[in-house]
């Protein structure tokens, strides 16, 4: 049995070995404070439940992390385990110390095991949102460490969940962190519950040639550190064998066994300053012939993670291959403790923690996995900000866009949930169902089939397209009456507030003309629409104005009384096709030549002008076209004619757009991409750089009308390093 005075000692020494500026006064009450607290509790091995913590914080000392990580580290458990509050530990060991307790404690509750591989993602994504501090995770690590160091109390079932749960979160995790030595650790006791069978046979394996690869290893460092020595190099070198979970990696990557692989190998030179790293790669290969094509060099082009060293593979004098890791003793540190020893360096720099964080959400949003061999998944945190997840009460994890509430996470469950929600709970509390969610929420939808449904404000309350869509969905279906009186007050509202008349919709052929225009089959269908939210009154009014305006024109010019409002809508038809030339109207001009302005390339949809040209006809600008501003000259103001757009947008029309962008490679293919799958006619791709890092490019392609033009702008508004989009003129 351990014990505690033994493992005090042991986290003292560490301590005062890895962090010579710790406050040992502090740390001495707080193995006190812990101490008392756990004092009824002992480990599944009998031993006193304070050695728990002493080793964790021991470790989180190794990393060379501050007192008050080792203070959350001492206390971790404190929370959760005992009665101590977080005021506790703010009022005697500082609010800092609180909330790393916190932190991990939070880390405890949630639950990161999950039978779906799809899932892994999320779970890490979650595991470093919901730690604010990085020295939660450091903390959360370590504890993690010890615990699967002592993995031989627990019981199987309870193995192989925390050996599966390490293999998918905190191995990964601490490889991202450049955490080496930890990750190592972590994957071999993993592999021992795991694959007992295969850690086994791999362990009798190494043990079985132990003493051949000792000599062979005492060989090679003798005749390394010999060179170097004579040379006046100074170094540290040492040979060691792989760690059994890579040898595991490699069998059944290369579907080989045991005797089959060959490099089984490392060694590591470990030297004062980078030059020298070069100078003793020179020296190994000269001492060895070099396998080609091994050779790596790290320390130039480091490792997303920070990992630094030149890597290359030699045949030693027995024909058997081996790789020398070459690094100073800074690249050393942070090879074995990555994020730690970073932080480490920032903080006696000066920098605050909250700064740390910053970097390390860099680290790991930069980190493309261009290390597949090492490890599979990639953990791209690139939606802190912007994503929430939470749990559902079987621990199924669910991720919601940021101020997500119960709404939103009832209907991704599925729309029946949401649409019989009657209420929720949040972390087993009833919860107002608009409460926003916080990361390792556990959320509970209660239903009712007597439930009546969504109700409209739940359109406002809810976060996520998915649940507005399914909500609008219900009432589609579900409430077509209610829908249709809703939607007709607002429609009738509109129709006030812009004065057309309601009458106007009793007349049988312009009622009909104006449901064509709004592609509906009936007045109910269309104010059913406006009630679910499927088509606002504003739209709806906006694009039939026109029309009812100049029926009333017609009514009002047209004196002769047997047909007020008449507007049969054929003759509408061909009296507008009669006018209509390219697509355009002019009005109160029978037949005239149009043409298009090259400046502001109108389409259908937009206000437009017309001037008539000395010999070309009637010209056509945007109305808000920098030369249709003329028209307001009283000289000129004769020749501007109204003009609109006919009905018929059949034809192409050709428009240009202006991008302003920040200059990088790849933008023309970028936007030759969106518009191919957007299945865009480009007549002209074109750009040129300007001063300052900017490039304008030029798009000029065809378009039916302005609502398609503006969906192909924000398609290339979405588009990174694009920063403008404008209508092109001249
Ligand atoms: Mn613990």
């Amino acid at each position: 049995m351990e014990t505690f005075a033994e493992h005090y000692q042991s986290m003292m020494d560490t301590i005062q070995r890895c962090m010579p500026g710790a406050d040992l006064e502090i740390i001495d009450r707080a193995v006190e404070f812990a101490r008392e607290k756990h004092k009824n509790q002992v480990r599944r091995d009998g031993s006193p439940y304070i050695i728990h913590p002493l080793a964790v914080a021991e470790i989180v000392a190794e990393m060379g992390l501050d007192t008050d990580a080792i203070l959350g580290a001492l206390l971790h458990d404190c929370i959760e385990d005992t009665d101590t509050s977080h005021d506790d530990i703010a009022r005697l060991f500082g609010t800092t110390t609180a909330e790393l307790v916190e932190g991990v404690t939070k880390l405890t509750r949630a639950n990161f095991s999950s039978t779906e591989q799809e899932q892994m993602e999320n779970l890490r994504k979650m595991f470093m949102a919901m730690s604010k501090d990085i020295r939660v995770v450091l903390i959360k690590i370590a504890d993690r460490l010890h615990n699967m160091r002592t993995m031989q109390y627990q019981s199987p079932a309870k193995q192989i969940l925390k050996c599966r749960e390490t293999m998918d979160i905190y191995a990964p995790l601490a490889h991202r962190l450049g955490m080496q030595k930890i990750k190592w650790e972590l994957e071999d006791i993993s592999l021992k519950y795991l694959e007992p069978q295969a850690y086994e046979e791999i362990m009798s394996y190494l043990n079985s040639r132990r003493e051949q690869d000792e000599a062979f290893m005492r060989s090679i460092q003798e005749k390394i550190s010999g060179r170097l020595n004579a040379v006046g190099i100074k170094n540290t070198t040492y040979g060691r064998i792989k760690h059994v979970y890579s040898i595991y990696r490699k069998m059944q990557a290369q579907g080989k066994s045991l005797d089959e692989l060959y490099d089984l190998y490392a060694f590591r030179v470990i030297v004062d300053s980078m030059p020298d790293c070069y100078n003793v790669l020179g020296h190994i290969h000269d001492l060895f012939s070099l396998v080609p094509g091994r050779f790596k060099d790290y320390i130039s082009t480091p490792k997303p993670n920070m990992y630094q060293s030149l890597h290359t593979t030699v045949i030693g004098s027995q024909g058997i291959p081996f790789e020398v890791q070459i690094r100073t003793w800074e690249m050393h540190e942070t090879a074995e403790y990555g994020i730690a020893a970073h932080w480490k360096y920032k903080q006696h720099s000066g920098a605050g923690s909250e700064k740390d964080f910053e970097w390390v959400r860099r680290l790991l949003e930069s980190q493309q996995d261009t290390d597949a061999e090492d490890y599979v998944h990639s953990l791209k945190i690139d939606m802190f900000d912007d994503e929430v997840f939470v749990f559902t009460p079987k621990g199924r994890i669910v991720s919601l866009p940021a101020g997500s509430t119960p709404i939103d996470f009832a209907y991704a469950i599925h729309s029946g949930v949401g649409n019989a929600m009657v209420g929720a709970k949040v972390n087993n509390r009833i919860a107002n169902i608009d409460t926003p969610l916080q990361n390792g929420d556990i959320v509970e939808v209660l239903t009712s089939k007597s439930a009546k449904g969504p109700s409209r404000d739940w359109l406002l309350l809810c976060k996520s397209n998915q649940a507005r869509t399914k909500i609008k969905q219900w009432f589609k279906k579900e409430k077509r009456e209610e829908n249709i009186l809703h939607g007709k007050a607002s429609f009738e509202s509109e129709m006030k507030r812009l004065q057309l008349p309601l009458s106007a919709l009793n007349d049988a052929d312009l009622s009909a003309q104006l449901l064509k225009k709004l592609s509906f089959d009936s007045w109910d269908d269309m104010y059913a629409a406006i009630g679910y939210g499927g088509l606002t009154a504003t739209k709806a009014v906006g694009r039939i104005r026109d029309d009812v305006t100049k029926a009333l024109k017609a009514q009002a010019a047209d004196k002769s009384p047997q047909s007020p409002l008449k507007l049969n809508p054929d003759s509408a038809a061909v009296k507008q096709n009669r006018h209509a030339v390219n697509g355009v109207i002019v009005e109160d001009i029978d037949s005239c030549m149009i043409k298009f302005s090259k400046c502001c390339t109108p389409v259908p949809g937009d206000a437009i002008v017309g001037f008539i040209t000395k010999g070309f006809g009637v010209s056509i600008h945007r109305a808000d076209c920098p030369n249709a501003a003329q028209r307001d000259d009283p000289r000129q103001s004769a020749r501007w004619v109204r003009v609109r757009w006919a009905n018929a947008e059949e034809q192409p029309f050709e428009t240009t757009l202006e991008l302003d962008c920040i200059t990088r490679d790849g933008l023309l293919l970028d936007f030759a991409t969106a518009m191919t799958t957007a299945r865009v006619r480009v007549k002209e791709l074109n750009g040129k750089d300007l001063p300052g890092g900017r490039s304008v490019f030029t798009v000029r392609f065809e378009v039916k009308n302005v609502s398609e033009l503006n969906a192909i702008r924000n398609r290339l508004l979405s588009i990174p390093d694009v920063v403008g989009a404008r209508r092109g003129s001249n």
